[in-house]
C-alpha cells in the first residue's frame, strides 16, 4: 500500500509540549522515520489517547496537528506555530541544564561541603594551613557553580562566563553527567569574559571547542569569524 502523504490527516492529535531530550537519539520519528532523533516532541491522539513520538519539524510539516498556546487557544499561524514549538524547546532545554547542573552539584557536594568548613575554619584564623592557590580557584569554583544554580531565574536562559562554563562542561565530562550544550548560554556582559572568549579562541584550544555551540550567531561572528578575519590582516 502506497501511503500519500496529502491524504492522511492529523487533526485528531495535538502537540502535548512535552519535549525529551534523548542523548543517545535511538529513536526515529513516527511519522517520517527519521532516524537519531534527539529532541523527542510528544503528540497526543484525542479520542484514544495514543502518543507518538515526532520530530519538530513533522509537526510543522503536517500543519493539522494540533499547537496549543499557554492559555490553551489554538494557534494555526504556521510563523506563530513555529515559535510556541521553539520556545517549547528553549523551556525544556532550560530544565534539561539544570538538571544537569543539579546532578554534578549532588555528586560534588561532600567536596562541597568539606572544602568550606576548610575555609570557613582559615577565615576563623584556625591553625590550619595556608589554602593553596589551587584549593582557593576551586572554591571559587564551587561558589560560583552554587549561586549559579540558585540564582537561576524562572525563564531566563541560563548563561555563564567562558571560563567558568568551561570548567562546568568539564566536570560533566569528568563525571559522566549528560548535558546538552545548546541548552548553556555564554554571556559577555563583563569586559574580562570578552578577554577571556578571545583568549580561547585565539588558542584554538578544546576548551573552546567544548563551549563553541553556546555561542549565539552574532556572538560567533563577532568573536570567531570576524577576530580570525583580523588577524589574517595583521599577519
Ligand atoms: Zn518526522
Amino acid at each position: 500500500m502506497v501511503i500519500d502523504d496529502e491524504k492522511i490527516t492529523y487533526s485528531d492529535w495535538s502537540f502535548t509540549n512535552e519535549i525529551e531530550i534523548d542523548y543517545s537519539k535511538k529513536d526515529i520519528c513516527q511519522l517520517c522515520g527519521h532516524k537519531g532523533l534527539k529532541y523527542k516532541y510528544y503528540i497526543r491522539h484525542k479520542t484514544n489517547r495514543d502518543l507518538m513520538i515526532v520530530g519538530s519539524s513533522c509537526i510543522l510539516k503536517f500543519s493539522d496537528i494540533i499547537i496549543y498556546s499557554k492559555d490553551g487557544k489554538l494557534i494555526s499561524d504556521e510563523k506563530l506555530r513555529e515559535k510556541a514549538l521553539k520556545d517549547s524547546l528553549n523551556e525544556h532545554l532550560r530544565e534539561a541544564a539544570l538538571s544537569s547542573l543539579r546532578e554534578l552539584y549532588k555528586i560534588k557536594e561532600l567536596e562541597i561541603r568539606h572544602l568550606k568548613d576548610y575555609f570557613t575554619d582559615y577565615d576563623n584564623r584556625l591553625n590550619i594551613p595556608r589554602p593553596s592557590q589551587g584549593e582557593r580557584e576551586e572554591y571559587q569554583f564551587f561558589k560560583d557553580f552554587e549561586s549559579s544554580i540558585i540564582s537561576t531565574k524562572e525563564n531566563k536562559k541560563l548563561s555563564f562566563e567562558p571560563l567558568f562554563l568551561t570548567q562546568v562542561f568539564k566536570a560533566f565530562h569528568t563525571h559522566g553527567v549528560l548535558y546538552e550544550s545548546l541548552a548553556f548560554h555564554i554571556s559577555l556582559r563583563t569586559l574580562s569574559a570578552q578577554i577571556d572568549l578571545k583568549g580561547l579562541v585565539k588558542n584554538g584550544s578544546s576548551d573552546f571547542e567544548l563551549i563553541k555551540p553556546c555561542l549565539s550567531p552574532t556572538q560567533y561572528k563577532k568573536y570567531v569569524i570576524d577576530s580570525s578575519c583580523h588577524s589574517i590582516i595583521r599577519n
